[in-house]
């Protein structure tokens, strides 16, 4: 059969694209077949009229330096980074922003003349979708759910934004305390009874992805016997998902919370199901996908990166979930009566 037959057609190649003057962009994970970061970028190349491409490598754990090395020879313009390689892009990096330099990680890299540039923009995504959305984290009581990559990025962020305090919840106490350190004047180790009474909640384990989609599917179909993913998937797709996340129960939330869950696929998981039920304001982590993506496009390209047209990319499969499952455009300003 033609390795074509079963490809739209739309999606062909075709004989003049890409050329040899293409310049090329890629994120670099593993298993990284499930991303939604071609879409993203590639939509957003279009609609800037750049001819530029941006492409999925599959990198095992323990060749990043290569895979590295080797774009930069090829002469790629910038990598995402993703897992579970951002310690690893952080440490070979020759130039790091402060942003990395604090959290040891990185989800961006930058080929600038001979150097490698790395940036964190998980922290900034995340801001620019709560500011979009209206809530400003200045002065507020915020509570992060988790002690990995994504929730230090967020803890880092939401202290530098001014927060009034971050509560950090985790399963381990010792990563808590590691991302406690990062801003030890505002951030504390707390119990999951002190996310009660939070203004902002941010989800960020992968444990709500355990009944996810099927991008979670795929996942975790890839990492079976690679990586320890979220430590449920061994019960199968048909198991019941609770959706309490590292004691803290969702339907304690209500009116006047904003809940943010990191994970977007399925896109409203367990957690924010019953936040939402219970009235409080919801919204999954596609927000900061498109923002962080946003920032390495400036980045890469000098441009203004397309919002709109990447929202619209996305959004087909994967519409935010607003107040009350409402869908387009709304704030959090007026969910939450600020
Ligand atoms: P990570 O570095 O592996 O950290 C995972 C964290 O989740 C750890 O604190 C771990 O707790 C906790 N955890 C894992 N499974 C758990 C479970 N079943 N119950 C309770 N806690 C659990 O992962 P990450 O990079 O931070 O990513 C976390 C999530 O955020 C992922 O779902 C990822 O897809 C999502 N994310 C989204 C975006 C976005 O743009 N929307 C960006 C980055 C990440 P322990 O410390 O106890 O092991």
């Amino acid at each position: 059969m033609n390795q074509f037959a079963e490809t739209p057609s739309t999606a062909r190649p075709t004989a003049a694209w890409p050329s040899a003057a293409t310049a090329v962009a890629g994120v670099i994970g593993f298993p990284v077949r499930h991303s939604l970061s071609p879409l993203l970028h590639n939509t957003a190349f279009a609609a800037m009229g750049l001819d530029w491409s941006y492409v999925a490598f599959e990198v095992p754990p323990g060749s990043l330096d290569r895979a590295v090395a080797g774009a930069a020879a090829l002469g790629l313009r910038g990598l995402s980074v993703t897992m579970p390689h951002k310690d690893a892009a952080a440490q070979l990096a020759t130039r790091r922003s402060r942003q990395v330099r604090r959290l040891g990680a990185a989800n961006t890299l930058r080929f600038d003349q001979g150097a490698i540039v790395a940036e964190s923009y998980d922290g900034d995504g995340l801001l620019d979708d709560l500011r979009d959305g209206g809530f400003d984290p200045a002065g507020r009581r915020c509570g992060v759910i988790g002690a990995g990559g994504a929730a230090r990025a967020a803890v880092l962020a939401l202290a530098e934004a001014g927060a009034h305090e971050v509560v950090v919840v985790n399963r381990t106490v010792t990563a808590a305390w590691r991302a406690a350190a990062l801003a030890p004047t505002v951030v504390r180790v707390g119990r999951p009874d002190d996310l009660r009474r939070a203004d902002l909640v941010v989800q960020a384990t992968p444990g709500a992805m355990a009944g996810g989609g099927p991008l979670a599917e795929m996942a975790a179909g890839e990492q079976a016997g690679q990586l320890a993913f979220t430590g449920q998937g061994e019960q199968g797709r048909d198991a019941e998902v609770s959706s309490v996340v590292a004691g803290v129960d969702p339907s304690w939330f209500g009116t006047g919370q904003l809940i943010v869950d990191l994970v977007y696929d399925p896109p409203l998981s367990p957690f924010l199901a019953d936040a939402q039920r219970g009235g409080a304001t919801v919204r999954n982590g596609l927000g900061m996908l498109v923002y962080q993506a946003a920032r390495q496009i400036r980045l890469w390209t000098g441009e203004e990166p397309p919002l709109a047209a990447m929202w619209a990319a996305v959004a087909g499969d994967f519409t935010p979930a607003g107040p009350q499952g409402a869908t387009g455009p709304w704030t959090w300003k007026s969910a939450l009566q600020m």
